[in-house]
């Protein structure tokens, strides 16, 4: 069994299987009587590393489960539990026994990365180095902690971690293990882009000849890490279907697209672009009403300086905010609307408000959703308000309102957050990270939502986020923060968003190419022929 945690845990066997046509249609798990049904399961293939990409609530994690082996499939049969006798009967003359059989025979051996790791992080105890130790079975730490970064956060108690400090634990535990099968649940949450694309080769390098299956929403990572993708699909918390497996490439592209040619399948009915936006549609001519402007600004916290160039930013625009954790950005965002003295500098006008979502989200309101919403804005819930029909239920957060804020998934907290921030009128809105936990689609609301909020209100809104996609598609200038973590931070004018980008992939090392077909951002493999070409002309954010 897995020692990391008080909790007992299996880190059991296992070994996969071919799906056969026909078997994708029949329905492998549900929970309960009228509960979530999924059908089928993804093929894993020794030395491949699979993803799994699709919405939330479409069953994913149990996937995960069923693979790892903390659920055993029912079929549907609720009434009754199903025995792993009757399971490998199920299978039998198909080429999931042989899976099913070695895993319930124990003959292999499983890693399970989980998906929120909020809820491991109570139940972890000591330091960094010493947990990791407990699970070293590979002899490989030194290997992990340099892949991952870990050097600053070795000697740490985990009571202290960060968000992204935890989750680089989670996955160098799960790594630091001899297993047969690693299943990654949604490694990239908490991560800045530089630690996602480390953590993404950590994960491909340590896990070489193994079966390796991940779930996760940041297709720049999915992208980089996987050679295969199946898409799961179908309407979240109903049903999900696993779809046929394809390359990545092509599997990324048909999830975009909203269709799966090889089974002739719409699985949504729009499509998702991305475009290389030099120029924004918010006229930056036409509208050049500065909402707020300020000067060189320069601060000491203790051990940590920021020095931020001047600049300004308009009536309704968006601002991205690009950088690594513990950089400054919130301490600047806090400079800006007075709630911290800056040691040199001033900011015009004065006196503006915030609404602000951080970054690590916690449950800790007592009380419905509906309570929530009405503690945040009292029209937020009228029916015939914009915000309920723009933002309320395009969240799906009305089908939660009587459920308590404890209660509610990653995701949800996360909607419900993000909603309650937006709800309430401010001069400045910061949010930091709102696409953790969140899948594609309901980050593309989240950001249209927050586009028209933003441009209505004639706010200003920086928006903090890993994924870079999302900046593409919403941002209308870029702020990039470099320096050292938690010792000197420096960030950048507000940048056109290629020259923004630019300027942050260059920093952190890495060049992006543009997909021909849909123009998603896509990462280099260092070294390569693009990547070369492109460091050489300067190119790290390519338009082409
Ligand atoms: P995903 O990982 O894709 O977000 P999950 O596999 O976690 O999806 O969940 C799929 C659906 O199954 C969700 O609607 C969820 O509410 C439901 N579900 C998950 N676990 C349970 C459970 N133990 N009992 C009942 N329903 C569950
Ligand atoms: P980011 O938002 O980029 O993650 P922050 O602005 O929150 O970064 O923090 C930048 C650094 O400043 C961190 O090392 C943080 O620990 C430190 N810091 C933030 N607030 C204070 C404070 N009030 N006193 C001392 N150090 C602080
Ligand atoms: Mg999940």
């Amino acid at each position: 069994g897995c020692n990391i945690c008080v909790k007992k845990c299996p880190f059991e066997a296992i070994s996969i299987l071919n799906v056969p046509d026909n078997f994708s249609k029949e329905v492998i798990h549900r929970y309960g009587k009228n509960g979530f049904e999924l059908f089928g399961l993804p093929i894993l293939k020794e030395g491949q590393v699979i993803g799994i990409i699709g919405k939330n609530g479409a069953g994913k994690t149990t996937i995960m489960k069923i693979i790892s082996g903390e659920i055993i499939p029912n079929f549907g049969q609720v009434e009754r539990q199903i025995g792993v006798d009757e399971v490998l009967q199920r299978f039998k003359g198909k080429e999931m026994y042989t899976y099913f059989s070695k895993l319930y025979n124990k003959n292999l051996k499983i890693v399970h990365k989980i998906q929120y790791i909020e809820y491991v992080s109570r139940l972890l105890k000591g330091n960094v180095s010493d947990i990791l130790r407990k699970v070293d079975e590979r002899g490989k730490l030194d290997e992990v902690k340099e892949l991952l970064y870990m050097e600053t956060m070795w000697n740490k108690d985990v009571s202290t971690l960060s968000g992204g400090e935890l989750q680089k634990l989670l996955i160098a535990a799960a790594l630091a293990k001899e297993a047969n099968v690693y299943a990654i649940d949604e490694p990239s949450s908490y991560l800045d882009i530089r630690e996602r694309i480390n953590a993404a080769k950590a994960i491909k390098e340590l896990t070489k000849n193994k079966y390796v299956i991940i779930v996760d929403h940041d297709l720049i990572v999915l992208d980089f890490i996987t050679d295969y993708v199946s898409i799961v699909y179908g309407e979240s918390g109903v049903y999900g279907k696993v779809s046929k497996v394809y390359s990545t490439r092509t599997g990324i592209n048909n999830f975009l697209n909203g269709y799966l040619p090889a089974e002739n399948t719409r699985i949504s009915d729009y499509k998702i672009q991305f475009y290389i936006k030099d120029i924004t549609d918010l006229d930056l001519l036409k509208n050049s009403i500065e909402k707020i402007k300020w000067s060189e600004i320069t601060k000491r916290l203790s051990d940590f300086s920021l020095q931020v160039q001047q600049g300004s930013a308009r009536e309704g625009e968006i601002i991205g905010i690009v950088g690594p954790n513990g950089i400054g950005k919130t301490t600047f965002i806090r400079i800006l609307v007075g709630e911290i003295e800056p040691d040199t500098g001033h900011i015009s006008p004065g006196g503006l408000t915030l609404s602000y979502k951080p970054q690590r989200i916690v449950p800790d309101y007592d009380g419905t959703v509906r309570e929530y919403l009405e503690t945040v804005s009292k029209d937020v819930l009228s029916t015939s308000s914009w915000f309920y029909t723009e933002v309320t239920r395009k969240l799906k957060l009305h089908k939660l309102l009587d459920n308590q804020v404890k209660s509610l998934s990653g995701g949800e907290l996360q909607k419900l957050l993000i909603a309650g921030t937006l709800a309430k009128e401010a001069h400045v809105y910061l949010l930091d990270e709102p696409s953790s936990y969140l899948d594609v689609e309901e980050r593309y609301i989240v950001a249209k939502a927050i586009k028209r909020i933003t441009r209505e209100r004639k706010s200003v809104t920086f928006l903090v986020d890993h994924d870079l996609a999302i900046h593409d598609y919403v941002a209308d200038r870029v702020i990039t923060f470099s320096g050292t973590p938690g010792k000197q931070g420096y960030a950048t004018q507000p940048l056109s968003l290629q020259k923004g980008i630019n300027v942050f992939l260059k920093d952190i090392g890495l060049t992006f190419r543009r997909d021909a077909e849909t123009g998603r951002p896509r990462a280099n493999k260092i070294g390569s022929y693009l990547d070369r070409v492109q460091r050489e002309r300067n190119e790290y954010y390519s338009t082409e």
